[in-house]
C-alpha cells in the first residue's frame, strides 16, 4: 500500500499570474458578471452559475462564507449580500493557500484593488507585473506629439518596471499572434504613432497597431534582457476580443526565439485550448514557461484533466502556477484549491502505479507549485 505523499501538505503556492479584487458590493448581476468572460450577460432565464465554474464555486466556496457544500445558488448570493463584499473578501483570500501573488495591473484597474490594498487584505506578500500595451495607451492619454511617442514610452517602461517583477503582453488580444514578429524602424514607429495619436481624438487610447505592439514588445524586451525579467504572454482563452483560432502560441515562434537568444524568459498564460502547443514550446525552447491558469477554475469538475494534459509532454522544470484570478476572491480561492488537488491527484496515482517515487512526486510539486516562478522571477 502506497502512502500520498508529503506534497499534499500546505505548502504555499506562488501565483505568477492574477489580478485585484472588487471592494464594491455585488449585486448578482455584477457578480455573475465577474464569473464570465463575455461581455453580455447569459441569455434571460439562465446563469452563470449554470457552467462548471458555478458548480465549483457553491462546492468549494459556499463552506467558506458558512454555507453547506453546493448550497442553492440563491442561498450562495443572499449569503455573499449578508456578510458584504469586504469580508467575503477576507475570508476567501485568508483561506487562499498562495503566499506571493504576481499582480497584473493593467486590466480594469480602477475597478480593482491594486498591489498595496491586495497586500492589505490578503496579508500575502504582493509584487507588480506592469502590462506593456496599459503603458502606451498612459502615454497616449498624456498628449504626447509621435515624435516623441517612443522615447516617453521607453522612459514610462523603465520607470513602471524599476519595482516590478515582469512584463505583460496582451498582443494576443490586440492583434493576434499572426503578425509580423520583428522590431519595427524608428520610421515606422514615428508614422503608426502618428496615426494612432491623430486618430484617438477625446476617446479613451486603446492600442491595436501591430507596429506598435510589436515596439512595446521589443522595448519591454530590452528592459528584461538587462534586468533579468520575463515577459508574460497571454495565450488563447479571453474574452471575445480574442480570434481565438489565431491565438496559437506557436504562431509567435519568431518572437519566441529571438527571445530564447536574448535569454529572457516568456511566460506564456492560460493557454487553453493550446495546452499541448505551449507545453511543446516549453520542451523545445529554453526560455519558454507555461500554465493553465484561468482554465482550471472555469474548467470545474473536469479541471484534473487539464492539469493531467499540462503534465504530459512539458518539463516539470517549465510549468507554474497560476489563477489568473479577476475581480472575485472567489477566483483566487479555487485556483490554488483545485490546481492543489488536481496536481496532488495526478502525481497520486502515478507514484501507485510506479511512475515516480514519493520524492519526485515531492519535486515536481514544489518546482510548479513555487520554485519555477522563483527561479525566473526576481522574488527575493
Ligand atoms: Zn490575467
Amino acid at each position: 500500500m502506497h502512502q500520498r505523499a508529503d506534497f499534499t501538505s500546505e505548502l504555499p503556492l506562488i501565483d505568477h499570474h492574477c489580478h485585484g479584487v472588487v471592494t464594491r458590493e455585488l449585486e448578482r448581476d455584477s457578480l455573475e458578471g465577474l464569473m464570465s468572460e463575455s461581455y453580455r450577460p447569459p441569455p434571460a432565464g439562465t446563469s452563470h452559475f449554470q457552467k462548471p465554474l458555478g458548480l465549483a464555486i457553491r462546492r468549494h466556496c459556499a463552506p467558506i462564507l458558512g454555507l453547506e457544500p453546493l448550497a442553492p445558488t440563491e442561498a450562495y448570493v443572499e449569503r455573499r449580500r449578508q456578510l458584504g463584499t469586504a469580508e467575503v473578501n477576507r475570508r476567501l483570500l485568508a483561506a487562499t493557500s498562495v503566499d506571493l501573488h504576481l499582480l497584473d495591473t493593467g486590466h480594469r484597474s480602477a475597478e480593482i484593488t491594486g498591489v498595496g490594498e491586495f497586500a492589505g487584505i490578503s496579508t500575502h506578500r504582493v509584487r507588480e507585473v506592469v502590462r506593456i500595451e496599459a503603458v502606451a495607451e498612459e502615454v497616449a492619454a498624456s498628449g504626447v506629439e509621435a515624435s516623441q511617442f517612443a522615447t516617453r514610452f521607453a522612459e514610462a517602461l523603465q520607470r513602471r518596471g524599476e519595482t516590478a517583477v515582469g512584463f505583460k503582453s496582451i498582443v494576443a488580444y490586440r492583434t493576434t499572434f499572426r503578425i509580423e514578429q520583428s522590431a519595427p524602424s524608428a520610421a515606422e514607429v514615428v508614422s503608426a504613432a502618428g496615426r494612432w495619436l491623430g486618430a484617438i481624438g477625446s476617446a479613451r487610447p486603446r492600442i491595436d497597431c501591430p507596429v506598435l505592439i510589436r515596439h512595446g514588445l521589443w522595448t519591454a524586451a530590452q528592459i528584461c534582457r538587462e534586468r533579468r525579467l520575463p515577459i508574460q504572454l497571454h495565450v488563447g482563452f479571453g474574452d471575445p476580443d480574442v480570434y481565438m483560432h489565431a491565438c496559437d502560441p506557436t504562431h509567435f515562434t519568431d518572437f519566441v526565439r529571438a527571445m530564447e537568444s536574448w535569454e529572457v524568459p516568456i511566460t506564456l498564460l492560460h493557454n487553453y485550448p493550446f495546452i499541448r502547443e505551449a507545453a511543446w514550446m516549453a520542451e523545445v525552447f529554453q526560455n519558454v514557461y507555461y500554465d493553465v491558469g484561468v482554465i482550471v477554475n472555469f474548467t470545474g469538475p473536469s479541471g484534473e484533466r487539464m492539469v493531467r494534459e499540462a503534465l504530459e509532454v512539458g518539463p516539470f522544470t517549465k510549468q507554474v502556477y497560476s489563477s489568473d484570478a479577476f475581480g472575485l476572491a472567489e477566483l483566487h480561492y479555487l485556483g490554488a484549491l483545485l490546481f492543489r488537488r488536481h496536481l496532488c491527484a495526478v502525481l497520486d496515482g502515478w507514484i501507485r502505479a510506479g511512475d515516480c517515487t514519493a520524492r519526485d512526486a515531492e519535486t515536481i510539486f514544489s518546482g510548479i507549485a513555487r520554485d519555477n516562478a522563483l527561479r525566473i522571477y526576481p522574488l527575493g
